[in-house]
């Protein structure tokens, strides 16, 4: 009996402890529905979403109030393209010698804190050297302020392509990095840096199928890997349930990695009308990054800024994204939202939904781009993505209501993670 009441007390004390939360919506798009839904409540209780009310609930004493009738709320944005490790900066080339990984962990805090207080509240961080998984981590056991992080942990290059480490290094430094550096040079060095990225806890695997801007090599969009080493990459890669992501630019590597089963296509820059079909039959997503376009195309005219061998790329690219980006929506292609955030600063990835509403995509959909899409590629739809009971309290608002101003995506006001105010 003595023990039947201890339980009893033990129990009562849990109950009255997880304080349930009321939020009033003033709108709601709640990332299923393509219709802005007005006066809605939603339940909170710890870091789940309980109960979605028509009309504003009045709290019970012991609930709390959050007030939100007058913003525009919706799921937690996902960005499906950042690099929280470093962050843009004219000596960037140089900081790869003079940082070590502990300054870099303290930085990617910062940035990682920025991204959260957007309204981003989940993104895939598409490489770095490793610290975004011991990053992602540290913010899952609420060390570190940030947005959930799923990581590729060190991009997957060839020699000398976009993510080899080492480009221009002076010889003597520049060694002859492999599969565990994540380089590699054939379908057995593949298997093997694939299964190295699971071994040190990556939760997809990131490949640079061509040139890019920003290394320091001269070529931004040859292709970069064969047939056969893609098809062992993302063959390795499904083995161990990780879903793939390739940086292309050009036409002959992007279509080889969409060829090969790739997820996803990151910039896209000079993809074909082709290739766009052949994305819709296999069902790659393009992710665009439309602001890292326009960023780089803007900063190579800053004298200085970029490495001499940077400057022509970034602004033969740059400019070109958002123009492929409204041909592949026009045209039928599956657009994930995704910014490149680190190219340019952090915490700015919300300029994104100004570039897609810009050239032709409704605002509704460049917000389910950003949460209902991206939750689906991420096999976690069952947690985020959409405002439905069972999910977790993924919560963000504006003040304006971004279906007539879309700007308002660049301020989010209100930010909320498992049932946790952050802003
Ligand atoms: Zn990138």
């Amino acid at each position: 009996m003595k023990l039947r009441l201890l339980l009893f007390l033990i129990f009562a004390t849990q109950v009255a402890l997880a304080q349930k939360t009321i939020i009033h919506c003033g709108n709601l798009i709640d990332g299923k529905s393509n219709d802005v839904q007005s006066q809605i409540t939603i339940v909170v209780d710890g870091n789940k979403i309980t109960a979605i009310q028509k009309g504003f609930t009045k709290p019970a004493a012991d609930e709390k109030l959050i007030d939100l009738s007058q913003k525009t709320v919706m799921p937690g944005l996902i960005d499906m393209h950042v690099h929280l490790e470093g962050e843009t900066n004219k000596d960037q080339s140089l900081q790869r010698f003079t940082l070590n990984e502990a300054d870099i962990a303290f930085r990617s805090t910062v940035f990682a804190k920025k991204t959260l207080m957007a309204g981003f509240t989940t993104v895939r961080d598409l490489g770095g050297s490793g610290v975004n998984i011991a990053l992602r981590n540290a913010i899952a056991q609420g060390l570190v302020v940030g947005p959930r992080v799923i990581t590729a942990g060190k991009s997957i290059a060839t020699t000398g392509g976009h993510a080899d480490p080492t480009n221009s290094y002076r010889k003597d430094l520049m060694g002859d990095p492999g599969p565990k550096e994540g380089v590699i040079n054939s379908p057995q060095e593949a298997r093997q840096a694939v299964r190295q990225r699971y071994k040190d806890g990556a939760d997809m695997i990131k490949i640079t199928a061509t040139g890019g801007v920003l290394s320091l090599a001269k070529d931004g969009s040859g292709p970069q890997f064969t047939d056969e080493e893609l098809k062992a990459i993302i063959e390795t890669a499904k083995d161990y349930g990780m879903h793939t992501a390739a940086h292309a630019h050009g036409v002959e590597g992007m279509k080889r990695a969409v060829l090969a089963g790739i997820t996803t296509i990151e910039h896209g820059t000079k993809m074909t009308e082709e290739i766009m079909d052949l994305m819709k039959q296999k069902g790659t997503f393009f992710v665009p990054t439309i602001s890292a376009g326009k960023f780089v195309a803007e900063q190579a005219k800053v004298p200085g800024y970029y490495h001499p061998l940077v400057v022509p790329k970034a602004l033969e690219i740059g400019p070109q994204i958002q123009e492929t980006f409204r041909k592949a929506y026009k045209r039928g292609v599956k657009i994930a939202f995704g910014t490149d955030a680190g190219v340019f600063p952090h915490g700015d990835n919300g300029k994104e939904f100004t570039y897609m509403v810009e050239v032709g995509m409704p605002a509704m959909e460049a917000i389910k781009s950003a949460t209902v899409v991206n939750a689906g590629i991420l096999g976690m739809l069952d947690k985020i993505g959409t405002i439905e009971t069972g999910k977790l309290a993924d919560i963000v608002a504006t003040d304006e209501n971004p279906l007539t101003n879309i700007r308002t995506m660049e301020k989010v006001s209100f930010v909320m993670k498992e049932g946790v105010v952050y802003k």
